[in-house]
Parts: C-alpha cells; structure tokens; sequence
C-alpha cells in the first residue's frame, strides 16, 4: 500500500485550504506555511467566517503567512 500522504496547503488570499497549489475558489497562490484549521460549515451564523470575511462553507487556516 502506497503511504501517500496528503499535504495541505492554503490559500493566501481567501484562507480557503486545499490539496492543490492553484485556490480552486479564487485562483489564489497557495502555501504550506499556515497554522490552524477552522471548518466552517454555516458561515452565515459563524462570528470566525465574519471576522475572516468568509463568504462560503469549507475549511480554512487561521494563519497565513
Ligand atoms: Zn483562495
């Protein structure tokens, strides 16, 4: 069994988190270097979606650098 590990990494611009080096949301650079993790699944009633601007569902870093 292939020990694959999957890295993730987060956007710059919106904080959204993801596999991938491109943002599939907003087409922002993505990074490694990020620290904690907030999944956010009503971010309508979310006072961290608030403060982070967030505008969609999803997981998020709390910290990009
Ligand atoms: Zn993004």
């Amino acid at each position: 069994m292939a020990a694959a590990r999957t890295v993730y990494m987060a956007c710059k611009s919106c904080n959204f988190i993801t596999e991938q080096t491109v943002c599939p949301r907003c087409g922002g650079e993505t990074t490694k270097d990020w620290q904690g993790m907030v999944a956010i699944a009503d971010f309508e009633k979310s006072d961290i979606a608030k403060k982070m601007g967030i505008t969609a569902n999803g997981t998020y870093a709390l910290k990009v650098r």
